[in-house]
């Protein structure tokens, strides 16, 4: 494939630094001459003799994943110039973060209201809405732990409901 592909234009990486692209040329298999761009960022930031060291360090079956990641990083080091590729790490371990800690507050949301479901001693439905009674803790919501005979559990998203807390909040 490779003998029948090759044709007299240069490869990319010839072609940028203007020689003469030889059957052997380390570059050829993974700067094709339609992906100019890709050898030009490269040179950029790694220069074009670290590539063909890097190149002759790997094993061949390796060398396309290593052109790859170095394209990779010379892009993102050209777009930031500062955090390179780490800016792009970095913010995605921000982003994992982030979503674990709301998984788990969300895991955690669900676990009581499974909890609450379960153990009915001191919680009963009126209406579909739910009533708690003083043992709820950690319901996240503190009102009403000196009601002996329960309230109705606000909507935090749900403001209007407010009024069904009154009396409990004098500490
Ligand atoms: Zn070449």
């Amino acid at each position: 494939m490779a003998s029948s592909s090759y044709s007299n234009s240069p490869c990319a990486a010839c072609k940028f630094l203007r020689r003469k692209c030889m059957p052997d040329c380390i570059f050829a298999p993974y700067f094709p001459p339609e992906e100019p761009q890709k050898f030009a960022n490269v040179h950029k930031i790694f220069g074009a003799s670290n590539v063909s060291k890097l190149l002759n360090e790997v094993q061949p079956h390796q060398r396309e994943d290593a052109v790859n990641s170095m394209a990779y990083e010379a892009e993102a080091r050209i777009k930031d110039p500062i955090y390179g590729c780490v800016g792009s790490i970095s913010m995605l371990q921000r982003q994992v973060i982030r979503l674990q800690k709301e998984l788990d507050a969300t895991n955690e949301d669900l676990m009581q209201y499974t909890c609450n479901e379960i153990i009915p001693s001191n919680t009963h439905q009126d209406n579909g809405r739910r009533i708690m009674g003083n043992n709820n803790e950690g319901v996240g919501v503190g009102e009403g732990s000196s009601l002996g005979s329960g309230f109705y559990y606000p909507s935090p998203w749900n403001s209007d409901l407010g009024y069904h807390r009154g009396g409990d909040n004098n500490m």
